[in-house]
């Protein structure tokens, strides 16, 4: 099939990437220029396990291009997939500016029919703003006689394996009433739809809204978590225990309880914000919803406490070892990740942060840039020199087995402040460490 896809973040490159993979012809369209010129080149702007060959292979195929030109993106797709960015607006509600700017250019540019397809993220009730916006386009140009659909499929990848869960998805939603439509989706999805059915259809409300619930549910497990950590850590028992013990039980399962320094990614804070503030439109007092907020704002400052505790209130002339800065391993993503929010405090405290990420060293510096309170290291060894304390903030597998002496040597003082709990507290302290992680009693 011809497919269009609007917009090449994490969601749209990697859905263009797999469905080209298969076969399907496909053209992504971006606003940002650069980045399609350097699509076009084989040059990936984000860091995803497998994607590079996967685009370089389908591009070099024909299967898979890349244009600013919407006219012709338009023209392409009998399928047009929506896959821009719903930021969070002040209020905390989605965006839908990008997803209406698409919208319009679709209605502008289409000359026959066409199934837009709403794959960003979205509040219950975009799909009929879609449509009346793509209504009025067409009405201004005297084109009420094209006809098309909206569809909500909303995206449940993961940054970090995001090719593997597009290629076996867990379940493909399909939000739609009609049937050629719903004909259409499964023809498009029907290589990913092989060895069990994972197609779901339901009507477009509940599908819009599934999205939400799913990440609202693993927020709430993982503020629910760190609310158990917490409490743990004040009446003596260790967290980790708590989790083995509960995660047997089938019904809670150990997937999403791992305590630690809270979730970040571009995606859980704003989707359970926005859903809270959907709540509210319709004067509904979200509860759960605001507290799994609340426990995880204040869930992100944890590790600053402990490290105020340990060194007293005056950081000043203090520097600190940062291990991590993506929001979780396996991605160069750094939007709303608890390493800035620490490393923020840190310098406001008036420490420096020598840090170090496998992936994310770019991006710390696009965001950050040259400062003198933060010094990005080529390696994790390097982090450390004549560093007061370690932090580790994401939990890379190349941290879970490091160098204990080295660390030792390279520290002015043996000091751990553990967010992921990725050590023993008693090995920790018999290897000499004073040793803080999330839930547990202190050692040494
Ligand atoms: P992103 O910010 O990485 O990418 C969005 C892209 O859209 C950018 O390249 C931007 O230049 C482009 N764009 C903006 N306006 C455009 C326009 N008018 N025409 C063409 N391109 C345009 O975003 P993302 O992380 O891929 O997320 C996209 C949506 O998918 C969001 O709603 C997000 O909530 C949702 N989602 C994201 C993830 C994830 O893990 N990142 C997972 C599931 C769902």
């Amino acid at each position: 099939m011809n497919v269009t896809i609007f917009g090449t973040g994490y969601v749209g490159l990697v859905q263009g990437a797999i469905l080209a993979d298969v076969g399907h012809h496909v053209v992504c369209v971006d606003v940002d220029a650069d980045k399609v010129e350097r699509l076009k080149k084989g040059i990936i702007p984000i860091y995803e396990p497998g994607l590079e060959s996967l685009v370089k292979e389908n591009h070099a195929a024909g299967r898979l291009d890349f244009t600013t030109d919407a006219a012709e993106g338009v023209k392409h797709g009998e399928v047009q997939f929506i896959a821009v960015g719903t930021p969070p607006d002040e209020d905390g509600s989605a965006d839908l500016k990008y997803v209406l700017a698409v919208a319009e250019t679709i209605a502008q540019h289409m000359e026959s029919h066409r199934i837009v397809v709403d794959k960003s993220t979205v509040p219950v009730g975009t799909a009929d703003k879609v449509r009346a916006k793509m209504m009025e386009v067409l009405a201004s140009r005297g084109r009420e006689d094209l006809g098309f659909d909206v569809v909500s499929n909303p995206e449940f990848l993961k940054e970090g394996s995001a090719v593997a869960d597009c290629q076996k998805p867990d379940r493909i939603i399909i939000g739609t009433e009609s049937e050629d439509t719903e004909e259409a989706m499964r023809e498009l999805y029907a290589p990913f739809n092989r060895n069990r059915n994972k197609i779901m259809v339901m009507d477009v409300r509940s599908a819009e809204l599934t999205k939400y619930a799913a990440n609202c549910m693993l927020a709430t497990k993982i503020s629910f978590m760190n609310e158990i950590a917490n409490l743990a850590e004040r009446l003596g028992a260790d967290v980790e225990l708590v989790r083995q013990g509960i995660g047997s039980d089938p019904r809670i399962g150990y997937h999403f309880i791992y305590p630690g320094v809270g979730y970040g990614g571009s995606c859980f804070p704003k989707d359970v914000q926005a859903l809270i503030r959907t709540a509210g439109d319709i004067d509904y007092d979200a509860k759960v919803l605001k507290a799994v907020e609340a426990r995880n704002y204040e869930q992100k400052t944890t590790l600053f406490q402990k490290m105020r505790t340990h060194f007293g209130d005056d950081l000043a002339g203090k520097t600190f070892a940062i291990w991590g800065l993506s929001f979780k391993p396996n991605t160069d993503d750094m939007r709303e990740a608890p390493s800035r929010v620490l490393m923020e405090a840190l310098w406001e405290a008036g420490a420096k942060v020598q840090a170090y990420d496998p992936e994310a060293m770019e991006e710390a510096q696009r965001i950050y840039g040259t400062r003198d309170e933060l010094t990005l290291c080529g390696t994790k060894e390097a982090a450390l020199k004549g560093a007061d304390a370690l932090v580790i903030v994401t939990e890379w597998q190349s941290f879970r087995a490091p160098d204990f002496d080295l660390i030792k040597q390279k520290l002015s003082e043996p000091t751990i402040f553990d967010g992921r709990n990725m050590f023993e507290p008693k090995r920790m302290a018999k290897k000499g460490f004073t040793y803080y992680s999330v839930g547990r009693s202190t050692q040494g």
